[in-house]
């Protein structure tokens, strides 16, 4: 199996090669193809097993292959439980945007909010985000999620952990109720397939 294979963009697979990945892990060669097509997904996958590729890469693809309006709204919305997560997903989508025309942000609390407002001025068509500062950012009227097409929870179970269940009950109705789910966790908690029940449509179960 190689990332062609899996029907990744000429422009991913640039960016994929340059950053020295020869094949895909298992969850990128499960989970790949069936984001593709556009079904909600719930996977199981722990930190280390390229998860975060895994959502990225056909993320990214998705985005650039769709209508891509000149006022970039925020088209992708990935949540994670923590700063350094946040931040680390959004290395990865620089990383792997290198040769899309597709911009990005992250956001997240116990910084000073105005340099991050001022990233996300020109536009951005991916958002990374912890839960908080989100809200926080919304409701000041900085963002709109009128136009988010791809939600991912990443690390739900930590998500939960952490008390953010609250936060993403209230993220939830700000999205346009047509998009795509995707939902990573190490663990399927009963909290977890209760929450996956709530948002996600016919998920699609992957685990490695
Ligand atoms: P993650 O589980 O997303 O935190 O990724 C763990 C590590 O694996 C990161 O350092 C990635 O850069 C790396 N990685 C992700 N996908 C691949 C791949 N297909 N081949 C080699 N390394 C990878």
């Amino acid at each position: 199996m190689s990332f062609a294979t899996l029907g990744l963009s000429k422009s991913l697979l640039h960016a994929i090669n340059k950053k020295g990945y020869t094949t895909p892990s298992p969850i990128q060669e499960k989970a790949i193809p069936h984001i593709l097509k556009g079904s909600d997904v719930m996977a199981s996958a722990q930190t280390g097993t390229g998860k975060t590729a895994g959502f990225t890469l056909p993320l990214l693809q998705i985005l650039s292959e769709g209508h891509q309006p000149r006022r970039r709204p925020i088209r992708a919305l990935v949540l994670t439980p923590t700063r350094e997560l946040a931040a680390q997903v959004h290395e990865n989508v620089k990383t792997y945007s290198e040769f899309l025309h597709v911009e990005s942000a992250v956001i997240f609390g116990g910084v000073n909010q105005n340099p991050q407002i001022r990233a996300l001025r020109n536009g951005v068509d991916v958002l990374i985000a912890t839960p908080g500062r989100l809200l926080d950012l919304v409701g000041q009227g900085h963002i709109s999620l009128a136009h988010v097409e791809i939600l991912v929870l990443d690390e739900a179970d930590r998500m939960l952990d952490m008390g953010f269940h609250r936060d993403i009950k209230k993220i939830l109705p700000l999205l346009p109720s047509k998009r795509q789910n995707l939902l990573f966790s190490a663990t399927f908690s009963k909290e977890i397939k209760e929450l996956a029940g709530s948002f996600l449509q016919d998920p699609v179960l992957v685990e490695v």
